[in-house]
């Protein structure tokens, strides 16, 4: 019960300083605005509050543009496929712009090569210097008229060259976006499935060894009734951290689904990933959780692991099925441990699972 008082208190906390900043930067108390000042309120989004305290620092203020711009990248659940429509839209829209561009310029070469035809003959029938003179003229009028063209024409292809290599960078942050957990800023399960795909092809091309690593939180479900959904949040940033700061490398390392994470370490036997997995174990339980608001102590979590190695004949399934029993085995045999595939535990999930 305090858990959930805590949490309401904590939610009212930030209502009240979006508002606040909602009053004070005399904005409209719209629900776009209040999402924005709320997340801003919660420090979750991070890339959200760098560019409202840029743009703040910049201009003093957020104009209507900026706030539409804030919520369309960051916070509008608008799908990944709508978006990239739209950039495809701007790209195809530029092309089409190039396009009819070089087919000016191609009817400007066209005529001012005839124009230089007829004052070559105009040139070869000129009588006297009066005659030579305007086609002299003439020539120098066309001939600038070319280069006039010509200059607004290379400005128009520097406008396009940039706007072509913003359009490029939208897509890259679409492409990242898509495979990023929000919540956690590690790999997403999509970045997961492709990444292990990869990776077990190239292993078993090389002929080197290849580890799993699934992890899942013990007892989660009783630390988020205990003390709320938000505070939930924050232990997985914090075992997504943790995961970060143990991994180096080449690792995979993803939020695998809810509370369970992944990681894929290339080239290394199960040794070594016994190794790695109880250092993450270990780095997790070793942080006494404290709450930020009120100095609370929270205990600690503590995850299981389980560990497979990639054999002959092995796919992501199978790979990821073994790691799964492993996982099963470690819950089973009290949690907080590790476990892998030669462990006797191992082999008794097995029997249990086929019986
Ligand atoms: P076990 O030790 O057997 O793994 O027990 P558990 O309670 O961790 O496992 P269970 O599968 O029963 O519960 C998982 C909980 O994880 C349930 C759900 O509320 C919580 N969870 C899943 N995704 C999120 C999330 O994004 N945020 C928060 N706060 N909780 C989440
Ligand atoms: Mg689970
Ligand atoms: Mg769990």
């Amino acid at each position: 019960m305090t858990g959930i008082l805590d949490e309401q208190e904590r939610t009212l906390a930030f209502a009240e300083i979006a508002l606040g900043q909602i009053r004070s930067l005399r904005q409209m108390a719209i629900p776009r605005n209040y999402e924005i000042w709320y997340v801003y309120a919660t420090g979750y989004n991070s890339a959200l509050n760098k560019v409202i305290n840029e743009t703040l620092a910049r201009n003093g203020r957020l104009s209507e543009a900026d706030l539409d711009q804030i919520h369309d990248t960051y916070l509008s659940q608008v799908r990944t496929t709508d978006r990239i429509d739209k950039v495809g839209a701007r790209v195809i829209g530029e092309i089409d712009d190039v396009m009819a561009l070089i087919t000016d310029a191609l009817g400007m070469t066209v005529s001012f090569g005839d124009t230089l035809r007829d004052a070559s003959q105009d040139l070869s029938q000129a009588k006297d210097r009066a005659q030579v003179k305007s086609v002299i003229a003439s020539l120098v009028k066309s001939t600038r008229e070319a280069q006039d063209a010509n200059k607004a024409l290379e400005e128009r292809l520097t406008i396009s060259k940039s706007e072509v290599s913003n359009l490029q960078k939208s897509l890259e942050a679409i492409r990242a976006e898509s495979l990023t957990d929000p919540l956690t800023a590690l790999g997403n399960r999509k970045y997961f499935d492709r990444a292990l795909v990869l990776a077990i092809e190239a292993a078993l091309a090389q002929g080197e060894p290849l580890s799993l690593l699934m992890l899942d939180i013990d007892h989660f479900k009783s630390f988020n009734d205990n003390y709320g959904h938000l505070t939930g949040d924050q232990v997985l940033r914090l075992v997504g951290m943790s995961l970060k700061q143990t991994i180096k490398g080449q690792d995979i390392t993803a939020r695998y689904g809810g509370e369970e994470f992944a990681v894929v370490r290339p080239a290394t036997p199960l040794r070594q990933a016994l190794t790695v997995a109880d250092h993450i174990r270990r780095a997790v339980m070793s942080k006494e959780l404290k709450k930020k608001s009120t100095g609370e102590i929270l205990g600690r979590v503590t995850i299981s692991i389980g560990v497979s190695v990639l054999q002959a004949g092995d796919d992501m399934d199978s790979l990821i099925g073994r790691a799964d029993a492993c996982l099963y085995a470690a819950k089973r045999n009290g949690r907080n441990r590790v476990i892998c595939e030669v462990d006797p535990e191992y082999s008794a999930e097995i029997q249990i699972q086929v019986a």
